[in-house]
């Protein structure tokens, strides 16, 4: 039986993945972006600990809802950190025809996460920056990394929704949007591009956990930003 530690469970999510889904959000996370809204899901081996059957239970008593698109959603914290427990809960929610969705930064692709992903519908893949450089910086790794994941899902034809959290005066750029274009044409598994505006809901957290927030000075993005660079985006060669 394998177990897994759970940062939370929410059982409606609407913005995690194409129609109404139950979202796990497991707990423990590698990198330390700047910009993360969600420090509480960084520790290893904490939270609380499910078995994958008792997880899947759980997502079955809202299978009425999920209609044709939704289904389960794997979010974090970083879930390619538990990918055997991942798999299993994505195994289980198949045999019940459960739709299957990966929220993840795409760091790791070794033989277990490859094995998750052969059961995964579709991958919410964050990139979070268009150059090395920010990466490093603001995430704590290569791009490169992501990019062999993105290719790894394109090779696989697994579904991509593309996301990334815009940061005015550090990612908001017309540059850094005209290269996530050329992403998106270079890997044509990608149907999907979500912009999402960065927000500073989690700095109460943060000050709760005694943790300076990276980004606390940053301003937050405005939906005039975000149409703004959505028209670029759609624009672009
Ligand atoms: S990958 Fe996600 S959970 Fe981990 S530090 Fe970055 S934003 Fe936070």
């Amino acid at each position: 039986m394998i177990k897994g530690f759970v940062h939370s469970l929410q059982s409606l999510g609407t913005v995690d993945g194409p129609g109404v889904r139950f979202v796990v959000f497991l707990q423990g996370c590698p990198l330390r972006c700047k910009c993360c809204h969600n420090p509480d899901t960084w520790e290893i081996n904490s939270g609380t600990e499910y078995t994958a059957e008792e997880i899947v239970g759980k997502v079955k008593r809202y299978k009425s809802y999920f209609g044709k698109d939704g289904g389960i959603t794997l979010s974090g914290g970083e879930p390619l950190l538990q990918p055997d427990f991942a798999r299993e809960i994505f195994s289980l929610c198949k045999e019940d025809g459960i739709n299957t969705c990966l929220d993840t930064s795409g760091i790791r692709l070794d033989d277990s996460v490859k094995a998750l992903l052969k059961l995964t519908d579709r991958v919410l893949l964050d990139v979070k920056y268009t150059s090395d450089e920010q990466y490093r910086e603001n995430v704590g790794c290569d791009m490169k990394r992501v990019i062999d994941f993105l290719s790894y899902l394109n090779e696989n034809s697994i579904p991509v929704t593309l996301r990334q959290v815009i940061i005015p005066t550090v990612n908001d750029s017309e540059e850094n949007i005209k290269k996530l274009k050329e992403i998106i044409k270079a890997y044509p598994v990608i149907d999907k591009t979500e912009l999402l505006p960065f927000r500073k809901i989690c700095q109460t957290k943060y000050d709760n956990m005694g943790l300076n927030f990276p980004f606390g000075s940053v301003p937050e993005a405005d939906a005039e930003l975000i149409k703004g660079l959505y028209s670029i985006l759609e624009t672009a060669p």
